[in-house]
């Protein structure tokens, strides 16, 4: 009930008002008199120091009460009392209370008084040390006169004893206590502990609180630097993927420019190469190009992908079932080669939430990093392991190579160490954003005993994977194909391109320029199919005539596909999700013909 409550101010009273304010001449012991509703408290006050700034004082106080007396009395063997501005506050004596007007009653007593300190107010605490006359001259005949010597040595001795005494076990460990506490204020350590027991049982308790401050304090300085050091990991996080973010940016914009005419030039490749009466030299030369055309589309793609703007379909992914599938892919390769390729499973549940073909690049991109560098190396081995960490599954690629030389730059495009025509530089930037994309994190570092380590961590997913039998699409690319299709591009290489293409497999098709113009041919008769461009210049674009027909002509919503060289921005995702089906430029002859085929079937979208 007479604690201090949360809020109470004591930074006006002298004792703690000099620890907050070392300006003020230092208190001769440390001790003072708090009075605290009516009740006067003697109190000691230290300052609480955190990274160097005085944040508050520790203020232990112990109550002038009885029990205090009796304890006092205890160690003087006589009875006590406690004065403060000339008022009793506690005595052994009962009935004692009120202005001090000697101790009462019947009995005299010799009194010896020890200065105790000062109260809040200013005025004088005194401890009274009192030795009943009656009681020492009890009824054993001695003389008055020798009682009176008697008592009056005994006083004399009372006084220095109490003097002493206070010294020896109040004020000396006191002393120490803040001189301990001035020092480990000064250095900022925590660990220094104050030795006990001292022999006052206050400064123990004062000491024992102060020490569990110092836990207290320690372990929020931890928390301090703990949080300090995640902060600047995340600003070096930020700062590495806004660069990556930035170059990703560049490069698809220019893949995207590349996008129309290469598309462009490989469907007119393969028809080229398709038609009667092609062989010999010029048909070698067609088959050059569309091979080179190829390797750029491949790259192009690589290109989309490091700022997401890929087509891989998500959905719950077997983390460990891709890995088994990127590691025999390589397996014939390392096991000629004389490297060990293992793969440890921590056997748990390894599902994610993105795309298979995506995670996949990823994997084999790694692994295929690691073969190139145990190339002549001994004992040459790749390790790859994974474990749960909580809700997070963990990938480790760990191998006994020369290492990484440049490891802070692994992830950036275009760095590579390998000749020209063998590495692009490009691999690690896309595994990179790929693994962000699927909200992952991926680090890579060296292993003590040299040799690479790449560490990658996936946010589990709870969905069910669904089974591949429904994933496969048949091949079916030569089959006629009788459909009546509107083609709405404003590249006209590309319609001319579609055309062909379909025609050449008996559709009957129409094509317009603009969204505006597919509109007003939809109005006018209904299509089997309708492929459109994304980005197309004028008022509709590809998602306005999307939602035309998803409003106006229902039925043909089903059987609508996207042609794009732009599958950023997620708008595609959204028109997607509404059952519109993307294909991403550059295609081949046989992914488009199996797009449309599949779209006018109105079958499930490969996923
Ligand atoms: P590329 O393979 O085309 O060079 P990457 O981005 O995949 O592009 O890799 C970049 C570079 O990282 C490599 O050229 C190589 O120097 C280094 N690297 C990747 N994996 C390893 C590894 N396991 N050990 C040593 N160096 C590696």
């Amino acid at each position: 009930v007479d604690k201090p409550r949360a809020g109470e101010d004591f930074s006006g009273h002298p004792v703690v008002a000099r620890v907050l304010d070392p300006g003020k001449a230092a208190p001769e012991t440390g001790v003072s008199l708090l009075t605290l509703r009516g009740e006067p408290y003697r109190v000691g006050s230290v300052p609480i120091v955190l990274r160097g700034f005085l944040i508050g004082t520790l203020t232990v106080g112990d109550r002038l009460d009885e029990t205090f007396v009796e304890k006092l009395a205890r160690t003087f063997d006589c009875d006590v009392a406690i004065l403060s501005g000339g008022n009793v506050a506690a005595s052994t004596i009962p009935g004692l209370r009120g202005p001090w007007r000697g101790a009462g009653g019947d009995a005299e007593y010799v009194v010896a008084t020890v200065p105790f300190g000062s109260d809040g107010r200013g005025h004088t605490v005194e401890l009274l040390l009192l030795n009943s006359l009656t009681a020492a001259l009890g009824s054993s005949g001695r003389s008055l006169a020798e009682a009176l010597v008697a008592c009056g040595a005994i006083a004399i001795a009372l006084g220095g004893i109490a003097a002493w005494g206070m010294s020896r076990t109040v004020v000396r460990p006191l002393d120490r206590f803040v001189a301990f506490v001035a020092r480990v204020a000064a250095t900022g350590e925590r660990e220094e502990r104050f030795p006990r027991p001292t022999g006052a049982v206050e400064v123990d308790a004062l000491s024992e609180t102060f020490d569990r401050l110092q836990d207290s304090l320690a372990a929020h300085e931890r928390r301090l630097r703990d949080m300090q050091r995640e902060e600047l990991e995340r600003l070096d996080r930020l700062k590495e993927s806004e660069k990556l973010a930035a170059l990703g940016r560049m490069l698809s914009g220019a893949a995207h420019e590349i996008n129309n005419p290469l598309t462009g030039v490989i469907g007119n490749v393969e028809m080229a190469l398709r038609a009667p009466g092609i062989s010999g030299d010029i048909r070698d030369r067609l088959l050059r190009i569309e091979k080179d055309g190829r390797r750029v589309s491949a790259l192009v793609k690589n290109l989309l992908k490091i700022s997401h703007r890929d087509t891989g379909a998500r959905g719950a992914v077997d983390l460990y079932a891709v890995l088994r599938d990127a590691v025999e892919v390589r397996r014939h390769d390392f096991a000629t080669a004389g490297m060990t390729l293992t793969l440890q499973l921590d056997g748990g549940r390894g599902v994610v939430h993105g795309s298979e073909l995506e995670l996949e690049q990823v994997f084999l991109n790694i692994v295929n990093n690691a073969f190139d560098a145990l190339q002549g190396g001994s004992a040459a081995a790749l390790t790859i392991r994974t474990r749960l960490e909580g809700d997070r599954i963990v990938v480790v690629f760990e191998d006994n190579g020369p290492g990484l030389t440049q490891p802070a730059q692994i992830f950036d495009p275009f760095f590579t160490t390998k000749p020209v025509g063998k590495g692009t530089g490009l691999g690690l930037s896309i595994c990179h954003s790929i693994v962000e994309g699927h909200g992952g994190r991926i680090a890579a570092d060296n292993v003590a005993g040299g040799g690479a380590r790449f560490t990658l961590t996936f946010p589990a997913f709870d969905g069910e994977v669904a089974s591949k039998a429904e994933e496969e699409a048949p091949k079916d690319a030569g089959r006629p194909f009788q459909a009546s299709v509107l083609v709405v591009d404003d590249e006209p290489s590309i319609v001319e391109l579609q055309t062909d293409l379909l025609a050449s497999l008996g559709a009957a098709v129409e094509s317009v320029a603009t969204g505006a113009e597919a509109i007003e041919r939809l109005r006018e008769r209904a299509f089997d199919l309708i492929v459109s461009d994304l980005k197309m210049p004028g008022g509709v674009s590809g998602e306005d005539l999307f939602r035309w027909v998803a409003e106006n002509r229902p039925d043909a919503a089903g059987r609508f596909l996207f042609v794009t060289g732009d599958t950023a921005g997620g708008a595609w995702r959204e028109t997607e999700g509404a059952g519109a089906r993307v294909l991403a430029k550059p295609f081949s002859m046989d992914e488009y013909l199996s797009a449309v085929r599949e779209a006018v079937g109105g079958r499930p979208r490969a996923s």
